[in-house]
């Protein structure tokens, strides 16, 4: 996906020394793409909601109409939040390797603090700032560039429409006894004969 300084200009830190409130930095090949600070403030978006849907009383769980865009079909019926922990978690497992997973249901799912995170993992603060740091970018970026559906913009993933298929579309399958090959489909002829 191409980043925009539209897009980039209201998540970014005023004070980043590295895109000086921009969003965006200028890559080795003259390409553009996205900054760090970008990247947190996207996956911290991304936390905070998490939060709020995994911590809510079940009853506030609504079911919501999904339309959809296309002919086929005018809506769908779905549980967006229950959804939501979903995709938040196994995209997250898919995404990061086996100490940055661990790390990541520790602190960020479980709660710990970096003092227990060190002494479970092994491992000094500076190595547990460094992961923290290194996981919510991965996953930011992630979150905002998964294919078809990112969970980045927010809105987009819980209001959103569902987008319509632009591949080449599956081809309909036979049924009854015209989709049978023809050496079952007449025996009695192969019989005689
Ligand atoms: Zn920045």
């Amino acid at each position: 996906m191409q980043w925009t300084r539209s897009e980039t200009l209201a998540l970014a830190k005023n004070n980043c020394t590295q895109c000086h409130g921009s969003g965006l930095r200028l890559g080795r090949m003259g390409s553009l793409s996205p900054c760090n600070c970008v990247l947190r403030a996207i996956f911290r978006v991304c936390y905070d909601r998490f939060i709020r849907c995994a911590t809510q009383e079940p009853y506030l769980s609504r079911i919501s109409v999904e339309p959809h865009v296309g002919k086929q079909r005018a809506a769908t019926w779905g549980r967006k939040d229950e959804e939501y922990i979903a995709d938040f978690c196994l995209v997250s497992r898919r995404t990061l390797d086996d100490f940055e997973h661990r790390l990541f249901r520790y602190h960020f799912l479980l709660g710990a603090d970096w003092r227990l995170c060190s002494r479970k993992l092994g491992i000094d603060r500076g190595t547990f700032f460094h992961a923290v740091y290194r996981i919510e970018q991965k996953l930011g970026r992630t979150f905002r560039e998964l294919e078809p559906y990112p969970l980045f913009p927010l809105d987009d993933y819980f209001h959103g429409a569902s987008r319509m298929v632009t591949g080449p579309q599956p081809v309909a399958r036979k049924t009854g006894p015209s989709a049978l090959p023809s050496r079952l489909r007449f025996p009695e002829v192969r019989r005689a004969a």
